[in-house]
């Protein structure tokens, strides 16, 4: 098992540089999800710490080894991607062996690699049967099958439960997790995905156009967000967001351009005049009796829970409740932020204002 180190990587193709100094480690055992928008660089980062791509600049260690001059075969590493390809005339055991053949084990030892991991993914009931005779989710056991046999000190996953429908994404993010627990390796995580991130890290790297925007653990991000991107990224229904400016004559509020006045909390103060961006998630927004009046636009009901869209001074605001009971569309219903949940950024650079405890 190994740790892996990032060191200030770039990555350009040509003229175009799409990884832009990106440090980050990976300590041993570590499960680390990577996480951003489509086209943020992370199956780049991903394919340079397996050897797929060259290092433009920078460096990558695994365990104590610089790896940016090693062959792929020679990183102890094992990749899983979101497309699974099996050999479709293999059997499931077959393609689970192939790289141990490739590597000239014995068929003993073969045997025992693909038997524990058949063991661990609980194949052994379909270790004679072709890919065609598999579900999407059994292919994508045997996927991992693949990467166990290797005994890699290192997995790279790279969004390989997108290709399954939602239920059964849910059921192999718990599967991954405890494979990670099982065999203690590190492991680094590849997702569009923020909820998948949420619930499988140890620790999140949240990327956006080839930088990292911030790292922490899965619920420090979410309740201490760097800035308005890793606010708006993480969670789901999305954090709402009120922009105005700061009227602190008296006790704080923000005034948006409707000439609504959003109370603030008190460390609002020495933000007189200031163009601000309140932060609000949707489970914090209380209903009905509040300071300010708004109209109901929109009902989802998920069971569990409701999310209702309230239009109120200049914005529309989602609000997260367990309640089931509202007016009509259109009715009225006036709403209530908890202040002490409120997190307030810089308009222009979206950064967060005020200290984000480490
Ligand atoms: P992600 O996995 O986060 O969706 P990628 O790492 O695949 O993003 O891509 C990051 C950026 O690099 C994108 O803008 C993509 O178009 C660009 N890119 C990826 N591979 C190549 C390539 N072989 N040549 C040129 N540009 C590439
Ligand atoms: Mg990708």
């Amino acid at each position: 098992m190994a740790s892996v180190s990032i060191r200030n990587v770039v990555k350009a193709y040509g003229a175009a540089q799409v990884l832009h100094g990106v440090s980050v480690n990976a300590e041993d055992g570590e499960f680390v999800v990577l996480v951003g928008p489509s086209g943020c660089g992370k199956s780049t980062l991903l394919r340079m710490i397996a050897g797929l791509e060259t290092i433009t600049d920078g460096e990558i260690a695994i365990g104590d080894r610089v790896v940016n001059d090693l062959e792929p075969k020679e990183r102890d590493i094992a990749m899983v991607f979101q497309s699974y390809a099996l050999y479709p005339h293999m059997t499931v055991y077959d393609n689970m062996a192939f790289s141990l053949k490739l590597a000239k084990k014995s068929k003993a030892d073969i045997a025992s690699e693909v038997n524990r991991a058949a063991e661990i993914l609980h194949l052994q009931p379909l270790l004679d049967r072709y890919p065609r005779q598999l579900s999407g989710g059994q292919r994508q056991r045997v996927a991992m099958g693949r990467a166990i046999v290797r005994n890699p000190a290192v997995f790279l996953f790279d969004e390989p439960l997108s290709n399954l429908d939602a239920k059964l994404r849910v059921q192999m993010r718990s599967e991954i997790k405890a494979l990670h627990s099982r065999l203690g390796a590190t492991m680094i995580y590849v997702t569009h995905d923020q909820m998948e991130a949420m619930t499988m890290a140890d620790r999140i790297v949240v990327m956006r156009a080839g930088v990292i925007e911030q790292v922490g653990s899965p619920l420090d991000i979410y309740d201490q967000p760097a800035n308005s991107f890793v606010a708006s990224f993480i969670g789901s229904p999305a954090m709402n967001f009120l922009i105005g400016q700061v009227d602190a004559t008296s006790a704080p509020v923000l005034v948006d351009a409707e000439g609504v006045r959003w109370p603030l909390p008190a460390s609002a103060r020495g933000l007189h005049g200031k163009s601000i961006t309140a932060g609000i998630r949707p489970e914090h927004i209380a209903l009905g009796d509040g300071p300010i009046s708004g109209t109901l636009q929109s009902i989802e009901p998920t069971g569990a829970e409701t999310h209702l869209v309230v239009h109120a001074g200049a914005h529309d605001l989602t609000v997260l409740t367990r309640d089931r009971l509202f007016g009509s569309i259109g009715s009225p219903m006036s709403v209530r932020t908890d202040v002490s949940q409120m997190i307030l950024f810089d308009t222009t650079s979206g950064h967060r204002i005020g200290d984000i405890p480490s």
